[in-house]
C-alpha cells in the first residue's frame, strides 16, 4: 500500500500563482531539504503523519472540490509524491504542484500543472537551484521568484533574461511578506518592462498567518 507522510490538509482559496482566488483543496506533504530566511511553513518540516493514498484521496474527496494544489515544505523530497500526482489524475482533478526547484521536475505527470518556485540570493537557497529543471516546463506551467530586496529584483531580471525563462510559461513576482515593499517591487517592473506578473499573497491578506489557510 503506498502512502505518504502528510502535515495537513485543508479547503481554502487559492492565494498565489494564476489560479489566485480559487476554492482550492490544499495537500501539505512533510519534510523539505531547503531553509529559506522567509520560510513561514517550517512547522512542515517534520510535523507529520503517514497516510494511505487512499486515506487521502478520502479527505479531498469530503470537499467537493476539482482543484487540488499540491505543496509543502518541498512535496517532491517523498518520492511517492510522483505516483501520488499520477493518481490524483487518474481521478480526473485538476492538480497543480508547487516545488522549489531543488528535486528534479523530470518525471512529473504532463498533465500537472508545476509552479515553480526558483530561489533567489534572498532566499539563501539560490545554490540549490536546478538549472536542467527548466527544459521540462511546459506552457501551462508557471515560475515564481519571491523578491526579498532590490539586490533579489535586480538578479531575478537578469535570470530571466539569460536562461529566457520568459519564452517557457508565464513568471510571477512575488514580494517576501514584511520585507519587500509591493510599491517598489511594481515601479521596478513597470520601469524595466519585465515580463512578469506581480502578485500578492492573497490569503495572507484574508486570514494574516493563520494555520490551515
Ligand atoms: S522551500 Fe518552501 S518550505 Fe522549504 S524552506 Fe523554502 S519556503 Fe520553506
Amino acid at each position: 500500500m503506498q502512502n505518504l507522510i502528510i502535515n495537513e490538509i485543508f479547503y481554502s482559496i487559492q492565494g498565489e500563482s494564476l489560479n489566485t482566488g480559487i476554492p482550492t483543496v490544499f495537500v501539505r506533504l512533510t519534510g523539505c531539504p531547503l531553509r529559506c530566511g522567509y520560510c513561514d511553513t517550517s512547522y512542515a518540516f517534520n510535523e507529520g503523519l503517514k497516510m494511505t493514498f487512499n486515506d487521502i484521496l478520502d479527505k479531498i474527496k469530503i470537499y467537493d472540490c476539482a482543484n487540488v494544489t499540491v505543496t509543502g515544505g518541498e512535496p517532491l523530497s517523498q518520492k511517492k509524491c510522483f505516483s501520488f500526482l499520477d493518481t490524483l489524475n487518474e481521478f480526473s482533478y485538476k492538480v497543480s504542484l508547487e516545488t522549489s526547484n531543488a528535486v528534479s521536475i523530470e518525471n512529473i505527470n504532463k498533465n500537472i500543472a508545476i509552479i515553480l518556485d526558483i530561489k533567489t540570493p534572498g532566499s539563501g537557497e539560490s545554490s540549490k537551484n536546478i538549472i536542467e529543471n527548466y527544459q521540462y516546463l511546459k506552457k501551462s506551467d508557471q515560475i515564481k521568484f519571491v523578491i526579498c530586496n532590490l539586490a533579489d529584483y535586480e538578479w531575478t531580471r537578469k535570470y530571466i533574461a539569460q536562461y529566457n525563462l520568459h519564452k517557457i510559461c508565464n513568471i510571477l513576482l512575488s514580494p517576501s511578506f514584511g520585507e519587500m515593499d509591493i510599491k517598489v517591487l511594481a515601479e521596478n517592473i513597470l520601469k524595466d518592462k519585465l515580463p512578469v506578473r506581480l502578485q500578492t499573497q492573497l490569503h495572507k491578506i484574508i486570514w494574516g498567518d493563520e494555520r490551515g489557510r
